[in-house]
């Protein structure tokens, strides 16, 4: 009997458990207003690392389309799934009187470099790489309240856009109260929710009512990053000694709505 049995265990149990594992880690589920639905990863089989990085240019990606309505900024890319949900929405937001518009969506990593360096370089007098380790360390916090580092923003996606206004202040506004609300109540409906919202049990960057994700698809794409990249894949950028020691993949990649994750 013995033996039967520990064949029995090799033939059939062991790659029973493997699939289940494999089919729990394929499965991504998320609440949506229909409720709770299970986006099969075979759907989107899974995400490069460069792609997650933002190591491309979005103007010749494939699937990537480049914005020309309800936008106020030129050189706005983004994925056609996203884009045309956001179309939708928007669409939907004008028939109740609400102007949404995109000031900014794809940014690969080169972009994201450049906002970084000129952050740092604004908060270090542009002396950053002569100063000791402690200030360069304060600098990047400092630099993280504005802007996320190269490497690990969720612009590099094409599936997370800014809307209407970065500056906080409009969100005390009549105007920007009027779109933030509209957005908590509708966007749900149209697969976008907001990333840095106001949970309490959030970490990393401060609240943000203008940046919204197309949870659908960068739902799978956390999952991919969270899974495949490693602080040793984020490098080139002033500061990037200080990831580990900063706990950015823990504290600010996950640092999101938890419905996002
Ligand atoms: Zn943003």
């Amino acid at each position: 009997m013995k033996p039967l049995l520990y064949y029995i265990f090799i033939v059939a149990i062991i790659p029973g458990m493997l699939i289940g594992v494999q089919t729990q880690e394929s499965k991504i589920n998320f609440t949506d207003h229909g409720g709770t639905q299970t986006y099969l990863s075979m759907r989107y089989p899974g995400y490069e690392k460069e792609f997650l990085l933002g190591h491309y240019d979005p103007a010749t990606y494939p699937n990537f389309s480049k914005a020309y309505r309800f936008c106020k900024e030129g050189n706005i890319y983004l994925l056609d799934e996203v884009y045309d949900a956001f179309i939708e929405m928007a669409e939907a937001a004008q028939k109740d009187n609400i102007h949404l518009n995109i000031i900014s969506a794809c940014r690969n990593f080169n972009h994201q470099k450049a906002l970084w360096e000129a952050k740092i370089s604004q908060l270090s007098a542009g002396l950053f790489q002569f100063l000791d380790p402690l200030r360069q360390k304060q600098i990047v916090e400092l630099a993280l309240q504005f802007t996320a580092m190269p490497g690990t923003s969720r612009h590099h996606w094409g599936t997370d856009l800014d809307l209407n206004s970065s500056d906080p202040n409009f969100y005390d506004s009549d105007a920007g109260i009027k779109i933030y609300n509209w957005l908590l109540a509708n966007a749900a409906d149209f697969g976008f929710r907001q990333v840095y919202s106001a949970h309490q049990d959030r970490s990393g960057h401060d609240v943000e009512p203008w940046h919204w994700s197309y949870y659908r698809l960068s739902i799978p794409m956390y999952f991919n990053y969270i899974d495949k990249i490693k602080n040793s894949d984020i490098k080139g950028f002033s500061g990037d000694a200080y990831l580990s020691e900063l706990h950015i993949i823990p504290m600010y990649v996950s640092g999101i709505n938890p419905e996002m994750k």
